[in-house]
């Protein structure tokens, strides 16, 4: 039994913006299927009449550099993002994290649009996306327009997305000289899809001191955020073991983690959250230390 009753492939973000308006019933935009078709058959979401996809239109499935930015588009393959070494230059983050979602067949159809656009407070590429402060491009009725990626968010599994926008990408700023990304989670060994916590980070250090710094941990609340508190322990200072133990501390009194029944209790994630953020900062200011003649 089909548990949609038409299928559309786009071939342009046009055509997918009218064949939703001329569709009869209910419509969603689909791209690798790995959520919504899930959620269908699962009785987890409302019956779907038609599927738009639109995970093969052109700009969708761009990887490119334009002008100060990368642009990363909403329709690429995970698996392909993974690999990608544009991607590995400029938003390792984002390479380790997408490299991590489900197993190869996931990945192989899973896109980054999907992954933000289904908003779950720990999807691995979202938060990623989140510390490289990306900006998402949407698509509108023939209109293109840009957001500050934490604007997209308005509760677990809600976004502020009418149901006529497509993203089309996400704008990630070049890497600069002494700037690096990093990306660690722990997952539960049985199959569950999203992780018991994972931690992005972005930084930019000076010789001996974090410059500038974006830390976000997932899930952390029902939409994502930055560990703003966590951030200013360590903006400004040398990456020492007093520096750590300061960030380790904000971390218990400013972020809040929840017991959840599928994945972990909150003391538990409080205490992989001293770990994984330890793991992502040394990953990160190595790895900007070895860019500093780039
Ligand atoms: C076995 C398994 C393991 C998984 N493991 C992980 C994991 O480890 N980490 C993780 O983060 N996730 C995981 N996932 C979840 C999933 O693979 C990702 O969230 C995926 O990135 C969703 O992308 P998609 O293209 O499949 O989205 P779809 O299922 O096609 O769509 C999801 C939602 O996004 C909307 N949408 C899709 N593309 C667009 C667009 N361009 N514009 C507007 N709306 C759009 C759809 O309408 C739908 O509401 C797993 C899933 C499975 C089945």
């Amino acid at each position: 039994m089909n548990i949609w009753n038409e299928y559309i492939l786009a071939t342009s973000m046009d055509e997918a913006g009218q064949s939703l308006q001329k569709a009869k019933g209910s419509t969603k935009f689909v791209a690798g299927g790995t959520d919504l078709l899930l959620e269908i058959q699962q009785n987890r979401h409302s019956p779907v009449e038609t599927l738009v996809d639109v995970s093969q239109i052109p700009e969708l499935r761009k990887m490119e550099i334009r002008g100060e930015y990368f642009f990363l588009g909403a329709g690429v393959p995970v698996s392909q993002i993974a690999t990608s070494e544009l991607v590995k230059t400029h938003a390792s983050a984002v390479a380790t994290a997408t490299g991590l979602i489900g197993g190869p067949q996931v990945r192989n159809s899973a896109t980054l649009g999907g992954n933000v656009a289904h908003a779950l407070p720990a999807a691995d590429g979202m938060i990623a996306l989140v510390a490289m402060d990306a900006i998402a491009v949407i698509y509108c009725q023939g209109n293109l327009f840009e957001k500050p990626i934490l604007e997209l968010f308005r509760g677990a599994g809600v976004t502020a997305l009418g149901v006529a926008d497509v993203l089309v990408g996400f704008k990630i700023r070049l890497i600069q000289k002494n700037e690096a990304s990093a990306f660690d989670r722990v997952m539960r060994p049985q199959g569950v899809a999203l992780p018991i916590l994972n931690t992005a980070v972005w930084l930019r250090r000076d010789e001996n001191t974090i410059a500038d710094i974006r830390i976000v941990f997932g899930p952390s609340g029902p939409v994502p955020s930055r560990a703003l508190m966590v951030e200013s322990t360590l903006r400004g200072n040398v990456l020492d073991a007093k520096a750590l133990s300061a960030a380790k501390a904000a971390i218990h009194d400013t972020v809040k983690f929840r017991t959840s029944k599928m994945r972990a209790t909150a003391e538990y994630r409080y205490q992989l959250a001293e770990v994984l953020l330890e793991s992502v900062l040394n990953t990160a200011w190595n790895c900007a230390e070895e860019r500093k003649n780039d």
